[in-house]
């Protein structure tokens, strides 16, 4: 019987780990792949007060060591369903069911799909939405970014280092993200010698290719055009992937609904991090969800 179980072993997850842990309370981290969240995904970790390092593997090495140096359990499960019994919450996951008196949710998001008809079926022959993970497989090829924010911003930026070029297919006609990465990127255009070009008002219709990715068909301004490409990142944001917390908590459009307390509509079960409605998905905002999440469950316990 744990005091709090912590699924999700994000920056959200690892920060009420570590308060909950040094406030005595007996705590367990449930994680499905790795430690560090959306932050493993990315190549630099940046707007981050007192790390100056900017390595993100480095970061989430770091969350695993403070976890492993405070002697928090991590099982590396995932997560099927959750009840609640007599007060106590039963996690139940792939390999085994725990039992704990709290539990804190900050199971962050999954990208989003495009919702092309061949995209799911191109996954792994071409189409990626992780260019950190995948960016190395296009080394000097020609690959297309669909997105406007900071993270097909920050996907830009690391593939034009690897790759032969890079285009940027975005529906709006400017970009959503940081003015600086903005910036970075505008740096690294085709026009500055660089080698991306971005495609404004322009959106994604077609894959193609025989067993892999071989081009694209975009629609620009109303005009159809092709685009070689062996790759497609797709980085058009992420969604909660909560399906089996349906119909168990208030859910809306996939992000759990908390109050002010991250208190979700059952006692005892919190939530934090990028699975919740909020106006700034970053890991210092997540950090801090799960540092006032573990007052309040510290408060509840007691
Ligand atoms: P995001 O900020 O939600 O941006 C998603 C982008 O994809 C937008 O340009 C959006 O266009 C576009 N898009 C959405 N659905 C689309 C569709 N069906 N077809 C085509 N385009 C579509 O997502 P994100 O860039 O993944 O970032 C997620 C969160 O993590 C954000 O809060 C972000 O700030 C944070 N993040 C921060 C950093 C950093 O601080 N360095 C890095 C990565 C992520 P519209 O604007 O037209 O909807």
């Amino acid at each position: 019987m744990f005091d709090c179980i912590i699924i999700g072993g994000g920056p959200c997850g690892v920060s009420s780990a570590i308060y909950l842990k040094r406030a005595g309370y007996n705590v367990a981290v449930i994680e499905k792949s790795f430690i560090g969240g959306q932050v493993a995904y990315s190549s630099e970790l940046e707007n981050y007060a007192g790390f100056i390092d900017k390595d993100a593997f480095i970061f989430c090495q770091n969350l695993t060591k403070q976890l492993q140096s405070l002697q928090i359990p991590i099982f590396y499960e995932e997560v099927i369903s959750l009840d609640k019994k007599d007060k106590k919450i039963i996690v139940k996951t792939n390999k085994a069911e725990h039992i704990a008196l709290t539990c804190i949710l900050s199971i962050g998001a999954e990208s989003r799909k495009l919702g092309l008809e061949k995209e799911k079926a191109y996954i792994g022959k071409g189409v990626c939405y992780c260019a950190v993970c995948d960016g190395n497989f296009y080394r000097n090829k020609d690959v297309v970014i669909v997105g406007g924010g900071n993270s097909a911003l920050e996907d830009a930026i690391y593939l034009s280092n690897i790759c032969n070029k890079v285009y940027i297919v975005h529906r709006r006609d400017v970009f959503t993200g940081e003015k600086m990465l903005v910036n970075r990127v505008n740096e690294l255009t085709i026009e500055n010698n660089g080698n991306i070009e971005i495609l404004f008002n322009s959106t994604l219709q077609d894959i193609c290719g025989n067993d892999k990715v071989e081009k694209v068909k975009v629609n620009q301004n109303g005009s159809n055009i092709e685009l070689a490409v062996s790759g497609v990142f797709i980085a058009i944001g992420r969604v909660p992937k909560t399906e089996f917390l349906q119909g168990f908590l208030d859910l809306d459009k996939n992000y759990i609904l908390v109050n002010n307390k991250f208190e979700t509509s059952k006692e005892g079960i919190y939530a934090g991090g990028d699975c919740i409605p909020k106006q700034m998905r970053q890991v210092v905002t997540a950090v801090s969800d799960g540092a006032i999440i573990s007052k309040n469950i510290s408060d509840f316990l007691q």
